[in-house]
C-alpha cells in the first residue's frame, strides 16, 4: 500500500540519513552492494526532480578497522578523531564512485555543532547547502569528528540530519535504522510490541517507548536521539520517517509499503524560531513559576516577575532554556539581560525594575518575539 501520509517522492528536497551499522559490516568494511541499491534509489529520485542530501555515517567505524583500534575506535575522544579523519576519507570515496557510476556528482560537507548552532555560522551553512543542491550535486554530510570535542559534538547523526533538513529547507528527512520504527515497546524482548505508523506529537508517552528501543551498538544513535530528531524536524515543518535499511532498496521499498514511523511536522512558519527550537546547546537557564508557565504556554512573554532563578553565564542576546516548576523545560529563547541582570530583578514585579537596574529596563526577560514553545 503506498503511503499517503508521505512520500519520499513527494517533497522537493529530501535528507536521507544512514547509519553505521548499514553502512559498514561487522568487519569494519563497507557494504558497497547494498549502498549501490540506495545510490540506484537516490538516483531513481534525482531523475524525477527530487534534491537529496546524504547525512552519512560510518567514517569512525571504516577508520577503526584500519588502523586497528578497539571498540569500533569509541573507546576514547582521541581513538575517535583518528578513527574518523581516517575512515572519512575512503567514506567519501566510496559515496563519490558509487554516485558517479550513476552519473551524480557528490560534495562533502563536514560541520561541528558550533557551524549549526551560531545563527550566522548556520546561515553560511545554510546557503552552501542551498547552492550545492540548486546545482544538482548531492552533498554528503558527516560531522566533522576528527576536530569535535565531546562537549562540542553532535555524537549522532540523527540529529545532525534533523538540523542539516532545516538548514537545507528539506519537506522531508529520512533516518534510514536498523529498526523499521518506533515500537510501542522492545519489540526483540516483548511480542505485543506494535510499530507505530505515525506519531503527532511527541509527549510523554511516545519518550517512554522510546526508552525501550534499540541501538546497534555500533553508532551512537538509539531511538532517543531519533525522537530528538523527530522534534527538531517537527518545529522547522518538516516530516521525518524511521524506516528500515535493513531491505535493499530501502527508500524504494518504503514508498511501496509504506512502513515505519512517520513523524509529521507542524505547519511551521517562522524559520528564525525553528532554528531556536532546533538548537541543541543553551547558555543558560532561568526557572519560573507555574503562573509564569501558564502565561508562556499562551503565547505571553517572559516577565521577570514570573522568574525564580537563573543559571549560567549568558549575555544578552544569548539563547537561554525556561524551565517549569518540574525542572522541565518549556521554552526557549533569546535572553534580553545578561544573567547578572536577570537575577538582580528575579521575582520583581516590572515597576521596581528601573530603581534595581538603574537603567531603563525592556519589556521581558525574554521576549515572545524571540522566544518558542518546546
Ligand atoms: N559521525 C559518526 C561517524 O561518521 C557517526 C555518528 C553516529 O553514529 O550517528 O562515524
Amino acid at each position: 500500500m503506498p503511503s499517503e501520509r508521505f512520500s519520499p517522492a513527494s517533497c522537493p528536497r529530501l535528507i536521507v540519513k544512514i547509519g553505521s551499522a548499514l553502512l559498514v559490516d561487522t568487519d569494519g568494511l563497507v557494504r558497497r552492494a547494498w549502498l549501490k541499491g540506495v545510490v540506484a534509489d537516490i538516483a531513481a529520485r534525482h531523475r524525477a526532480g527530487q534534491k537529496i542530501a546524504v547525512v552519512s555515517s560510518g567514517a569512525i567505524a571504516l577508520g577503526a578497522r584500519r588502523l586497528g583500534l578497539a571498540k569500533g575506535g569509541r573507546a576514547n575522544l582521541e581513538d575517535a578523531q583518528a578513527a574518523a579523519a581516517t575512515g572519512q576519507i575512503a567514506l567519501s570515496h566510496c559515496w563519490a564512485e558509487l554516485l558517479g557510476e550513476v552519473g551524480l556528482t557528490a560534495a562533502q560537507m563536514l560541520v561541528t555543532l558550533d557551524d549549526l548552532e551560531d545563527r550566522r555560522r548556520y546561515l553560511n551553512a545554510a546557503s552552501t547547502l542551498d547552492r550545492l543542491l540548486s546545482l544538482g550535486v548531492v552533498p554528503v554530510i558527516n560531522e566533522n569528528d576528527s576536530v569535535a570535542t565531546e562537549e562540542i559534538r553532535f555524537g549522532d547523526n540523527d540529529r545532525l540530519a534533523a538540523r542539516i533538513g532545516q538548514a537545507a529547507d528539506a519537506q522531508g528527512v529520512i533516518l534510514l535504522s536498523d529498526i523499521d520504527g518506533l515500537y510501542t515497546a522492545n519489540p526483540h524482548r516483548d511480542p505485543t510490541a506494535k510499530l507505530v505508523p505515525e506519531v503527532h506529537r511527541i509527549d510523554a508517552k511516545i519518550r517512554a517507548m522510546a526508552d525501550a528501543g534499540s541501538a546497534s551498538g555500533m553508532g551512537s544513535g538509539g531511538m532517543i536521539s531519533k525522537l530528538e530528531a523527530a522534534r527538531i524536524a517537527q518545529h522547522s515543518g518538516a516530516h521525518l520517517a524511521i524506516i528500515s535499511g535493513k531491505r535493499d532498496n530501502p527508500l524504494a521499498m518504503f514508498d511501496a509499503d509504506g512502513r515505519g514511523t512517520i513523524f509529521i511536522g507542524e505547519k511551521s512558519g517562522n524559520a528564525r524560531k525553528a532554528w531556536l527550537a532546533g538548537r541543541l546547546t543553551a547558555k543558560g537557564r532561568i526557572a519560573v513559576d507555574a503562573g509564569a508557565a501558564g502565561a508562556l504556554a499562551q503565547g505571553r512573554s517572559l516577565l521577570a516577575a514570573g522568574a525564580v532563578s537563573v543559571d549560567g553565564r549568558f549575555a544578552r542576546g544569548d539563547v537561554i532554556d525556561i524551565a517549569g516548576p518540574d525542572g522541565h523545560v518549556l521554552a526557549r529563547g533569546l535572553a534580553e539581560y545578561d544573567a547578572a541582570d536577570a537575577a538582580k530583578i528575579v521575582g520583581r514585579r516590572s515597576d521596581a525594575l528601573e530603581a534595581i537596574l538603574g537603567y531603563a529596563p525592556r519589556s521581558a526577560l525574554v521576549h515572545r518575539d524571540h522566544m518558542v514553545l518546546l
